[in-house]
């Protein structure tokens, strides 16, 4: 099942989308739900709407957190020039960075160095804590894509991310929730990512160091987690500029894709003004 939350005129709405390769009598529609189905039992109105005549918002607002994970892919940890971590290195980011689909991030005046993360993103939906390995499918909702996006300067020059990784729009979600699927339906799945078309991270998440029951045992060893909450699993190789102008697209197999525009914090320069 894939849960989306959309705008359609008025508030966030959210709904079951519909996709042809479902095979069902109602292709690239929404089926509207009462409400957050995080919150309360997924429940149709029996309202149904095309799927290009809404607006996709982030399919979910994170109640208290983003847990991120840095370098858990090797070829990543290589390419920053380390290695994978002994002690698992997790960061947050505020609820404030995240936007949805097709929504503009918006480059720094502060930073030189942008940069995109494809990541695939695990949804909490229980309250939870210390939760062992073997039941962590237990405190899953779902899965969804996420952009890390980083200010790879301000990493490098401030010791403590939460500015280079936590800039509003810092924390793209989308296109929706993908639910029903099991840890080992997620183990590996391609992740790409494109700037204009261009390739430019082509992996796998059957080569996360730490798996995704690792990672939620982990986490919640310290810290509660929240319905909603989201935790980052990491980017594979292949980081790298992303500019004002340019379109990012990560898509993740059997999931979906999460393309985001990016735009200048100074506006439009005098040139575009007129046009
Ligand atoms: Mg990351």
């Amino acid at each position: 099942m894939r849960i989306a939350r959309f705008a359609s005129g008025g508030d966030p709405q959210y709904g079951i989308v519909e996709l042809p390769e479902d095979g069902g009598d109602h292709p690239n529609t929404v089926a509207v739900l009462t409400g957050d189905p995080i919150a309360m039992p997924v429940q149709l109105t029996g309202e149904r709407k095309e799927l290009d005549g809404v607006r996709l918002l982030a399919p979910v607002i994170p109640r208290s957190k983003i847990v991120a994970v840095g370098k858990n892919y090797a070829l990543h940890a290589a390419e920053m020039g380390g290695e994978v971590p002994e002690i698992p290195l997790v960061f947050f980011k505020p609820n404030t960075s995240v936007i949805g689909p097709g929504e503009s991030i918006i480059y720094p005046e502060a930073t030189r160095e942008l940069s995109y993360e494809g990541e695939l993103a695990v949804v909490i939906g229980r309250i939870c804590k210390e939760v062992p390995v073997s039941r962590v499918a237990e405190v899953i909702f779902g899965y969804t894509v996420a952009n890390d996006v980083t200010a790879r300067d301000l990493q490098r020059s401030d010791g403590q991310w939460a500015r280079a990784k936590g800039y509003d729009t810092f924390c793209p979600l989308g296109p929706w929730i993908t639910t029903h699927q099991s840890l080992e339906e997620v183990s590996a799945l391609s992740i790409r990512t494109t700037v204009d078309g261009e390739l430019r991270q082509d992996g796998n998440t059957r080569d996360l160091v730490r798996s995704i029951p690792d990672l939620v045992a982990y986490i919640s060893s310290f810290t509660t987690l929240l319905p909603g909450d989201v935790i980052l699993t990491g980017t594979p190789a292949g980081v790298g500029p992303m500019l004002v102008g340019q379109e990012v697209s990560i898509e993740i197999e059997g999931i979906g894709t999460l393309l985001n525009p990016v735009a200048s914090a100074a506006g439009p320069s005098e040139s575009e003004a007129g046009q």
